[in-house]
């Protein structure tokens, strides 16, 4: 847990988000503004800023495995539409607002590359 981190009161249950996956290092949950039909974060319960930090861990490619992992379970139903995108922003520049690292999955539209 860390102050002032809306992510982490999120894995706290502290406003009640409904889960579409969770276990014991991981939670999804659908994006309040989505962009695509189905747009959903990944989330690791622990509270890394963003992905350099995750990647610096101690158990980094546990971590990071596992998101990627559970990102794949998230998208699986869409594979028979079309696909899915596996997003990460990492630093302002590239769009990350919130610094809790999560992986956005979206579908359900067709996705432009290169991105804007
Ligand atoms: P990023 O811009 O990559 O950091 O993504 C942050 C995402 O978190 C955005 O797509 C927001 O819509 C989403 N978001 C912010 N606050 C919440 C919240 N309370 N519940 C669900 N999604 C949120
Ligand atoms: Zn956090």
């Amino acid at each position: 847990m860390t102050d002032a981190c809306v992510f982490c009161d999120i894995v706290a249950g502290k406003f009640g988000t409904k889960f579409l996956y969770e276990d014991e290092d991981v939670v999804s949950f659908a994006d309040l503004h989505a962009v695509a039909p189905s747009h959903v974060l990944v989330v690791p319960r622990e509270h890394f800023a963003d992905l350099p930090a995750a990647s610096t861990s101690s158990d980094a490619i546990g971590v990071l495995g596992k998101l990627l992992n559970v990102a794949a379970k998230m998208g699986e139903s869409a594979i028979k539409d079309g696909g899915y995108r596996v997003v990460i922003n990492s630093g302002p520049q590239a769009g990350q607002t919130v610094f809790h690292l999560h992986l956005h999955v979206m579908a359900g539209r067709h996705f432009a590359w290169p991105p804007g």
